[in-house]
């Protein structure tokens, strides 16, 4: 079964982001736990976590079908030693604030070297971030989530998410989350079924689908291989919907949560249908 959904608002509380979901006929969401655009925030009442597990029930949702994105602001791969454990902290308090849900996944942009230290040296810091990260925390699982590779963020390859999952101690907690207007502008072609059998057949054998966790739904204004991060509808821009046609058809994206973060969100509902359209009626 696939699951598709889409990044929800949790405005007035993230109790109301299951409504919001169900609203739209999502099977699946992502959230912000906390107002993204903040380091840190009040810890939740009691309230709150009741709220939402009340929520989640009613609307017919399990924690497999959740998948927490953490703030922006977040960047584990920062040189500076001061700011990386800022980013450490706020992240922790993120994976916390998952687990107090009920959580299994936080999403994250793996980091950018800004230009000070090679992209390895990125790699090694992001990892030994996450790995600190797990010892303190859990339950909750680190999904590193493919970017376009804007600016000097890495994570633009499979071979750099299989790098950090290598260097990772408990691999029971860390996965991937493919976003196909990342991975369209970072340089791989999704434009018709032939390419995308190849990219998935690379991304099997450089990572391995038992690490794939999620999926971003998003189409691009972002050019092919332009490295630049930024999203369309899914039925607009540069990528085309042949990707989707193929990831509705591939029993390999079963079962895990997959949501549109396209730019018009009065168009959600319908771009859920329009990709449950998309299996082949056999
Ligand atoms: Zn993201
Ligand atoms: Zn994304």
């Amino acid at each position: 079964m696939k699951r598709i959904g889409a990044h929800v608002s949790a405005s007035g509380g993230v109790q109301n982001a299951p409504l919001n979901a169900k609203e739209i006929g999502a099977k699946a969401f992502a959230l912000f736990t906390k107002n993204q655009r903040q380091w840190f925030a009040k810890p939740y009442e009691q309230n709150t976590i009741d709220l939402f597990n009340k929520n989640m029930e009613e609307c017919g949702y399990t924690s497999e079908q959740v998948l927490p994105h953490d703030s922006y602001l977040i960047n584990l791969g920062n040189p500076d030693k001061e700011k990386r454990e800022k980013s450490l902290s706020s992240f922790i308090d993120e994976l916390t604030r998952c687990h107090q849900l009920g959580l299994l996944y936080l999403n994250t942009h793996p980091g950018g070297h800004l230009g000070k230290t090679s992209e390895e040296e990125c790699l090694k810091t992001i990892a030994a971030c996450c790995n600190h990260a797990l010892e303190k925390t859990t339950g909750v699982s680190i999904i590193l989530e493919i970017t376009a590779g804007q600016g000097s963020w890495v994570g633009y390859s499979f071979e750099h998410l299989a790098a950090i999952i290598d260097m990772v101690e408990d691999k029971s907690r860390i996965g991937v989350c493919f976003d196909t207007c990342h991975a369209f502008a970072a340089g791989y072609d999704l434009r018709t079924k032939e390419l995308c059998t190849k990219v998935f057949k690379d991304f099997e054998k450089t990572v391995g689908f038992n690490y794939l966790k999620g999926v971003h739904l998003n189409g691009a204004k972002s050019a092919f291989g332009s490295h630049v991060d930024r999203h369309h509808s899914l039925n607009e821009g540069n990528l085309g919907v042949e990707v989707f046609s193929f990831i509705m058809n591939d029993p390999r994206f079963d079962e895990i949560p997959m949501v549109l973060e396209t730019i018009d969100d009065s168009k959600w509902k319908k771009e859920i249908t329009f990709l449950y359209s998309l299996i082949d009626k056999k």
